[in-house]
Formats: structure tokens, C-alpha cells, sequence
């Protein structure tokens, strides 16, 4: 049989015969009695290595001193320090008195940022969203499960908007937001989006700085937290939402998170916030009470070792040259495997960390779930959209960073088997 003919295009016997074929090698990698992850975007320990040197670069007290002078052992500078700050304000492309410095996770501020939205209000004279009787989010999905796992515990009403493959659908967005003054945010994952490795194009980035919104205290979390993670020569360009926002007249409305988790290391990191001096005025008051300074030995050891955007992005060049091969296998075995049959299909992000794969309508979580009886752990099917729930049961996510370039391609290979005999199954009960 021609490797790449349409499933559809067989005949029963035919299939049937491949289902028998595929059983065969499903049960030889049961046999085997794999451990396999290809859930979580983690660094591997290669990547983890290229930002070693940083822990030796502070150890005496001088060395200990910010630029300014600031001791940095010491309380204070709730923002973070100036050589940081700096450097990371270059990164975001927005003023060092549009961003503040946190721990080591961007999650950690969005969800800080969301809960004072909800307790204290977004601004002066606004009330806090949790006084009213409802709150919702829009969120574009597939999209990234831990945004949604933060709604649902602040009992934020999620609503799913659809990705396309320059953003999400803004035609939705600007009628839903246009109307309900209970909608008072949106998710945005902008450039190489988890999972789906999309970024915003400027019109899609220039709609939601000028959308007319219903809410006056409406804002965009704009989780970048892949703003320079290419896998490719040609980087995807990201319009500037917080200039866009301000041109349009709407200068409060974006928070920027990043982080430099999957730059250095994502255990002992630095997060960003950055938006208008408005916004990070009235958010540095609120971060005062809560915090007598971040770690700032942690940021000096990263302004020093990072030391300039120019230098940051060849450390990303490093990164991506361990992790590229990763990508490229994948989708060589999607494309050897899967490809011709009309039974899925995949993005090729230019960067990022994952790879988004649909399968047939109603087969991914039974595909996921094979794959776990045999060792194979994926993100669970579902889990790029709110509740768990995707409409059409077809969203898996792929995370090829953390394993190994020989666990990665056993990892695949299960899948695609998996995949066949699950489309197989469902393309037969049709024809019943
Ligand atoms: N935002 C996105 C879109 C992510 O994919 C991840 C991690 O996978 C994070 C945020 C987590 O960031 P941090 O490590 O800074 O908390």
C-alpha cells in the first residue's frame, strides 16, 4: 500500500489489515516498557548548562553592589535594579519606568496581578472585579492550561475565542467585549503561542489596542514569555502592544509579563511586568506591602552575566541550537508517519517550545490515553482549553525540549501508532 494515501481512501479491508499492522507495534512498545514524557515545556539539562558560569560571576561584597551603589543583599528596590531593569526593558521594548522585576515566575505575577484585580480594583476609583456579581476572561485557545487553571480558581468565567493562525478571532472578540462590561480581560499568548507557535500579526495587535470595550477597567495579560526564543533565522516580529495601546489612546490597558525561565533557568529566574507608569505606579504601591524587595543578588548575577540584548541573543542562539534538532524530529516523524493520510495536522513554529497537533475530531483523548497505557506521557488532551474541555477533542500538545533526542523519537513514534489506530477506529464506526 502507497505509505501516504488518504485513510479515507481505503477500502475496510484495507484498513482493517493496517490496524492489525499497527496493533502489532503498539504491543512491541508495550513490551518494551517505556517512561517517556513529552508533557511539560522544560529545559533539558543541556540547555540548563549554557547558564552555569552565572553562579560564579558574584563573590565578594564589592561584587555584590548594583551600579547605583545599592547593596543588593539588603531589603528594598521593590522594581528591581537598574542595570536589570535596563536590560530587561530593552528585551520588552518598553521604558525602566514601565517595568517591575519579580521572582522567578512570570505565572507567579499574572496571578498576583489578577488576584489584586480582583481584590483591590485595576486602578483608582475603579472597584475590585471580585465585588462584582460576575467576571469573565476571553480566552483564545488552544491556549495555555495554566492561564485557564488561574480562572478557574478565582472563579473567573472563561469564554474560548479561536486561533487563527495570525491571533485569535477578533471579529468575536471586539463583539463580546463591545457588549458585556463583565468581561474584563483576555489572554494573550503573542509570539510563538503555547501550544500552537502563532504570533499576532501587527493588525491582529493593533485591533486589540483600539477594540472599544464595554468595561473601562478592561486589560490584556500578554503573556510574551517567548519574546526571543527563535528555533528559526528569520525571528517572527511582534508589534509593540504598550506603544500600539498608547497610540490608540488606551495606554492602561495592557499588562506584559515575561520571564528569563527558559532563557537561564526556570528555578531561580527573573519575571517581568511591564505597562504604562500609571499602571506600574499603582501596581509598585501594592507590591510595596506585599514585598520588601525581590532577590536582587539574583538579578545582579543576571544583568552581569547576561549583559546586554546583543548578548542575550546569542545565549538564545545556544538554546536554540540544542533544542532545533528536537523540533526538527518531530515534525520529520509527523510528517513520515502522519503525513498524506488526512488524519492530522501540526504546526512548524519558528520558535518557542511546543508543537500543537490536531488529530481528527473526537480522537485526542483517546490517543493520549494509548499512549499512557505504554509509558508515554503527553499533556493531557483537553488541557489547552478552559475547563479541560476541547469542543472538538483534537488538541494535543507536543513539548520536545525536555527529553532526550533517543527518548523524544521513541516518544513519537507511539504517537503517530497511536494516532493511526485511533483515526482507523473512528474512520471504520463511520462506516458502520
Ligand atoms: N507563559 C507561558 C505561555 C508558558 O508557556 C509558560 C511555561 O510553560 C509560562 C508562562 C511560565 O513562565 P514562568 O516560568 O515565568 O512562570
Amino acid at each position: 500500500m502507497e505509505k501516504r494515501t488518504d485513510f479515507f481512501n481505503l477500502g475496510t479491508d484495507e484498513l482493517n489489515d493496517l490496524y492489525q499492522e499497527l496493533q502489532e507495534k503498539y504491543n512491541e512498545y508495550k513490551n518494551q516498557i517505556l517512561k517517556l514524557d513529552m508533557s511539560r515545556g522544560k529545559p533539558c539539562p543541556e540547555q540548563l548548562e549554557l547558564s552555569m558560569e552565572m553562579l560564579d560571576i558574584l563573590n565578594s561584597d564589592e561584587q555584590l553592589k548594583a551600579m547605583d551603589g545599592t547593596d543588593c543583599r539588603n531589603y528594598g528596590g521593590v522594581d528591581g535594579i537598574s542595570e536589570a531593569k535596563e536590560l530587561f526593558s530593552q528585551m520588552l521594548g518598553v521604558s525602566t519606568k514601565e517595568i517591575i522585576l519579580g521572582g522567578n515566575s512570570s505565572l507567579n505575577m499574572m496571578y498576583d496581578t489578577l488576584s489584586r484585580a480582583m481584590l483591590l480594583g485595576v486602578s483608582e476609583g475603579e472597584l475590585p472585579w471580585g465585588k462584582l456579581p460576575k467576571v469573565k476572561f476571553l480566552c483564545p485557545s488552544p491556549g495555555y492550561d495554566r492561564h485557564f487553571a488561574i480562572c478557574e480558581l478565582l472563579h473567573i468565567e472563561m469564554i474560548t475565542i479561536d486561533m487563527n493562525q495570525d491571533g485569535p478571532d477578533m471579529d468575536t472578540v471586539e463583539l463580546l467585549i463591545s457588549e458585556d462590561d463583565s468581561i474584563k480581560g483576555i489572554w494573550c499568548a503573542p509570539k510563538y503561542s503555547n501550544p500552537d507557535g502563532i504570533t499576532y500579526s501587527d493588525e491582529i495587535v493593533d485591533r486589540l489596542a483600539c477594540m472599544k470595550t464595554k468595561a473601562r477597567d478592561f486589560r490584556i495579560f500578554w503573556d510574551d514569555a517567548y519574546t526571543v526564543h527563535h528555533l528559526s533565522d528569520k525571528p517572527d516580529q511582534l508589534k509593540n502592544i504598550l506603544t500600539a495601546c498608547k497610540t490608540a489612546g488606551n495606554p492602561n490597558r495592557v499588562y506584559m509579563f515575561s520571564s528569563t525561565s527558559k532563557i537561564t533557568f526556570p528555578g531561580s529566574g527573573i519575571a517581568m511586568l511591564a505597562s504604562s507608569e500609571d499602571n506600574v505606579n499603582f501596581i509598585k504601591k501594592q507590591f510595596g506591602i506585599q514585598t520588601i524587595g525581590p532577590d536582587k543578588i539574583n538579578q545582579l548575577r543576571h544583568a552581569r552575566f547576561l549583559q546586554s540584548l546583543d548578548n542575550l541573543n546569542v545565549h538564545m542562539k545556544k538554546q536554540a541550537a540544542i533544542i532545533r534538532p528536537k523540533f526538527d524530529l518531530v515534525l520529520h516523524h509527523l510528517e513520515a508517519d502522519l503525513g498524506g493520510k488526512n488524519i492530522a495536522v501540526w504546526n512548524k513554529p519558528n520558535g518557542g517550545y511546543f508543537i500543537s497537533l490536531n488529530t481528527l475530531d473526537g480522537c485526542a483523548k483517546e490517543v493520549v490515553s494509548m499512549a499512557a497505557k505504554i509509558g508515554v506521557t503527553l499533556t493531557n488532551a483537553g488541557a489547552t482549553y478552559p475547563y479541560g474541555k476541547d469542543p472538538r477533542n483534537r488538541n494535543i500538545r507536543i513539548a520536545p525540549t525536555f527529553p532526550s533526542i533517543h527518548e523524544l523519537k521513541l516518544a513519537i513514534e507511539v504517537l503517530c501508532v497511536c494516532v493511526q489506530l485511533v483515526s482507523i477506529k473512528k474512520i471504520l464506526a463511520g462506516r458502520i
